[in-house]
């Protein structure tokens, strides 16, 4: 598919309405499949869907919108790509009384986000931290162990999340000494990365490498959020002369294939997977009950506040792939198969 091109499903007979889909991009394969399995699950239940992908360009996605509600969808789940900007396209679908699922980010500043499926953000970066901390054997050792810190895009409310859920594992060593960050940077803000940009991901490490392990000092672990950073880094890391052996812990988010494959090579020690299966269909039954006038099961009714009112949201749990389990989590459950992995 190109850029903003449009997937319609055609409309049967005896269909129950028309659901647009706005997925932020498809640079990473996780998107993809959301996109495809709600397709998939909304016409299962005899709805129509209108999926489209907006390449990470905020305009793109806000003139999709726009246009989906022109054509009179009955409802839409959306995944944004800045969060802030969809205040007044949101208040257009609240006119046709249109219902609106946040989908995976949390769409910030618009009291007509009716509900959210995500998965548990929070716990993303608890996961990501607590795994370097093992993997370094942190309670038992003393280091002192070099980190560097990199964060997702600052558009995105799930950043933060990520972000604070890995520090609050992480601070209390940096605050022992046990781990050192060389390059000072610990604040979110020089270290987050705009447009979940692989690239730059990987000219920040190029920088960082030089900067300050130019004396033949050692990494010995990366934060990174996602696999679409983790591989710009560790492409960094390969070319100042890394290898599978000496390569630093670094975490990822997503069990997207290239990072897979780089978790079985060794490459990269773990990802997050957030199996989409179960959050597309969450979504799925969430805007099927509120299309039905009936209230969708939620678990989580506090925390995700987007500043104009705390959406009720269902969390899914995200789960730990490293090589000990990558087969039977994305293999033997059948989000993978085996011959798509490098084994
Ligand atoms: C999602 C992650 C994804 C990132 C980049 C976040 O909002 O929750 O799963 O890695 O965006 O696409």
């Amino acid at each position: 598919m190109t850029a903003g091109c449009i997937q319609q499903s055609s409309g049967e007979e005896g269909s129950k309405g028309t659901i647009g889909i706005a997925m932020p991009t498809q640079s990473s394969e996780r998107w993809i499949a959301d996109g495809n399995q709600m397709v998939a699950y909304f016409e299962e239940l005899g709805y129509d869907t209108d999926l489209q992908y907006a390449e990470d360009i905020v305009e793109n996605q806000f003139s999709q919108i726009e246009n989906m509600i022109t054509r009179g969808v009955d409802a839409l789940v959306i995944a944004s790509i800045d969060g802030e900007t969809l205040t007044s396209v949101l208040e257009s679908a609240n006119a046709e009384n249109i219902p609106v699922i946040s989908y995976d980010r949390l769409i910030m500043n618009s009291e007509y986000v009716d509900y959210y499926a995500t998965f548990d953000n929070y716990k993303v970066g608890v996961l990501q931290g607590e795994y370097i901390v093992e993997a370094l054997d942190l309670e038992e050792e003393e280091g002192p162990f070099n980190i560097e810190l990199f964060a997702g895009s600052p558009d995105d409310n799930n950043a933060t999340f990520f972000f604070k859920g890995a520090m609050s594992v992480l601070q209390p060593y940096i605050d022992q000494g046990k781990l050192v960050v060389p390059s000072g940077q610990t604040d979110f803000n020089q270290i987050a990365i705009l447009g979940w940009d692989g690239a730059k991901a990987q000219s920040r490490m190029d920088n960082l490498l030089s900067s300050n392990y130019g004396g033949g000092e050692e990494l010995h672990a990366v934060l990174a959020p996602a696999d679409l950073l983790s591989i710009g880094i560790i492409a960094s890391l390969k070319n100042s002369g890394y290898t599978v052996d000496t390569m630093p812990i670094i975490t990822g988010q997503d069990a997207d294939l290239p990072a897979v494959n780089a978790v079985i090579k060794g490459e990269q020690a773990m990802t997050v997977f957030k199996d989409t299966r179960l959050l597309a269909k969450k979504a799925v039954e969430m805007t099927e009950a509120v299309l039905q006038g009936e209230e969708p099961e939620v678990n989580d009714t506090n925390t995700y506040d987007n500043n104009a009112k705390v959406v009720p949201a269902f969390l899914e749990e995200p789960v730990v792939v490293d090589q000990d389990n990558y087969e039977e989590v994305l293999v033997d459950s059948g989000y993978y198969e085996a011959s798509q992995l490098d084994q």
